[in-house]
């Protein structure tokens, strides 16, 4: 009988301190902020109560894996793991990463969520249907220009619940693409997990050498560079250029180049794989 009534008294208090605790949650040991791969280059990086989407919505193979209809629609209705989300951040307009219409209809579905991305997202948004001149005040169109960016955006009730650090990295392909805006989105979850999607970037190395200073700036416990990053430079390389701790690569087609099965670096290539955001102590 006492025993019990121990336990019940230490129940109690749990549920007092819950009660206590702030609505959202850190991640934790048991909670981990934690990446997910939908397709391409679509993440889910979900840490505590605070939950960002990469580049999710798109409807243009051009080869590459779309994201599964279910998947779609549940990021559409907001059901599990995608109920919550705080905050989507496009790379660039480009199909396979980027549909103005359902990013539209997403931000009609949701009226909390914030929007992050280059000029002309907002440019085509504007242009597609669905367009509402409400979603202006949840959208930070980032003008095309060289310097970074930063923002601070509030997440569950936490004003700097998200801290974001854009710089614009050309796309690869050289002069032909240069007039595609494409934005590297480093994002810190609750001031402990730092995670760093680029979309298109481009592998010539000056560029990074002109950023040194944005990416010396803060450290990344995850990078999730496109694959040809880390085939054109080695893993070690990628992940002193872009100071990140873990790197993941991302954007793999429907047919992988013939390396990707014989190295020793980390990639995303099947829907649904997850990698944990964990910290070099
Ligand atoms: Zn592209
Ligand atoms: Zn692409």
């Amino acid at each position: 009988m006492k025993t019990k009534r121990l336990q019940m008294a230490a129940t109690g208090l749990a549920l007092a301190l819950a009660a206590a605790m702030p609505v959202f949650a850190h991640p934790s040991e048991d909670d981990p902020a934690t990446a997910h791969f939908l397709a391409n280059e679509a993440i889910l990086v979900t840490a505590g109560e605070t939950r960002i989407l990469f580049d999710p919505l798109f409807s243009v193979s051009y080869g590459y894996p779309l994201v599964a209809p279910d998947v779609r629609a549940a990021i559409m209705a907001g059901t599990p793991p995608f109920d919550g989300v705080d905050a989507v951040f496009v790379s660039h307009v480009h199909g396979d990463h980027f549909d103005a219409e359902a990013v539209n209809a997403y931000l009609a579905a949701h009226p909390d969520v914030i929007l992050v991305g280059p000029w002309q997202a907002r440019l085509d948004m504007q242009a597609a249907d669905g367009w509402d001149a409400a979603f202006e005040a949840r959208i930070h169109a980032l003008p095309f220009i060289a310097s970074p960016q930063d923002l601070v955006l509030a997440a569950d009730g936490v004003e700097d619940a998200i801290r974001v650090e854009t710089v614009h990295i050309p796309h690869a392909g050289g002069a032909g693409r240069a007039g595609i805006q494409n934005m590297a989105h480093r994002v810190t979850l609750n001031g402990e997990a730092t995670v760093m999607h680029m979309g298109d970037a481009t592998t010539d190395s000056a560029i990074y050498d002109t950023h040194s200073d944005h990416f010396a700036a803060r450290r990344s416990q995850h990078a999730f560079p496109p694959y040809w990053l880390i085939g054109e430079w080695g893993g070690d390389t990628t992940r002193d250029r872009l100071n990140a701790d873990h790197v993941t690569g991302i954007h793999l087609g429907n047919a992988h180049p013939a390396w990707i099965a014989q190295s020793d670096e980390d990639f995303f290539t099947q829907a649904g794989e997850e990698r944990g955001i964990h910290r070099h102590e």
